[in-house]
């Protein structure tokens, strides 16, 4: 059966089996997928209170399950956010070549997104955890943003400007989603 719990670090789905145990044993399997097992006299109210107590180690159990799943990359924690203004001097010319003014940068620790664009404002706001992650996925982040000055929206306009930018995107980012649990992390990042 499966169940969704709303905890701190937000919605955990997980699969809910009843077995002939004691009392409840949690795991996260190698897709990252979470399954709980109970015995039958259990309640499952009682593997939600589990999933919501153990959240934060349910989501980094699942981050290093996705990092095992791409072996050539993990988060790389040495780099430090020079990374990241450095990415934006360097992929700025592709829109200021449209006429786009200098946008102003804020680096900002932030649990569920990479980065936003407020284009009326010339700023954008990218996640510091982006340090730790490949420069392929830091650029893709970048030009995404920058993008945005040219499309505010997520319309087909703004994917086929995206791809005249960056044609391989959609490989980056496929590539950023392994990183995700970088975004909860609780540690310094
Ligand atoms: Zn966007």
């Amino acid at each position: 059966m499966k169940r969704t719990v709303e905890t701190v670090n937000g919605p955990v789905t997980y699969t809910l089996t009843i077995k002939n145990v004691k009392n409840l044993n949690l795991r996260v399997g190698p897709d990252g997928e979470v399954d709980v097992s109970a015995g039958p006299r259990v309640p499952p109210e009682a593997a939600d209170r589990l999933i919501r107590d153990r959240s934060g180690w349910v989501l980094r159990a699942q981050a290093r399950m996705r990092s095992r799943n791409v072996p050539a990359v993990s988060p790389d924690l040495t780099r430090g956010p020079e990374v990241i203004f450095e990415a934006v001097e360097r992929l700025y010319p592709l829109v200021a070549a449209l006429g786009i003014p200098k946008p102003e940068v804020t680096l900002r620790k932030m649990t569920s997104r990479w980065g936003s664009c407020h284009y009326t404002r010339r700023r954008i706001t990218l996640n510091r955890a982006l340090s730790a992650v490949p420069t392929e996925c830091l650029d893709y982040v970048v030009v995404h943003e920058l993008t945005h000055f040219l499309c505010p929206n997520h319309s087909a306009q703004f994917y086929a400007q995206l791809a005249a930018f960056m044609p391989d995107w959609a490989r980056r980012r496929s590539l950023l989603r392994t990183y995700e649990g970088l975004l909860r992390d609780r540690s310094g990042l």
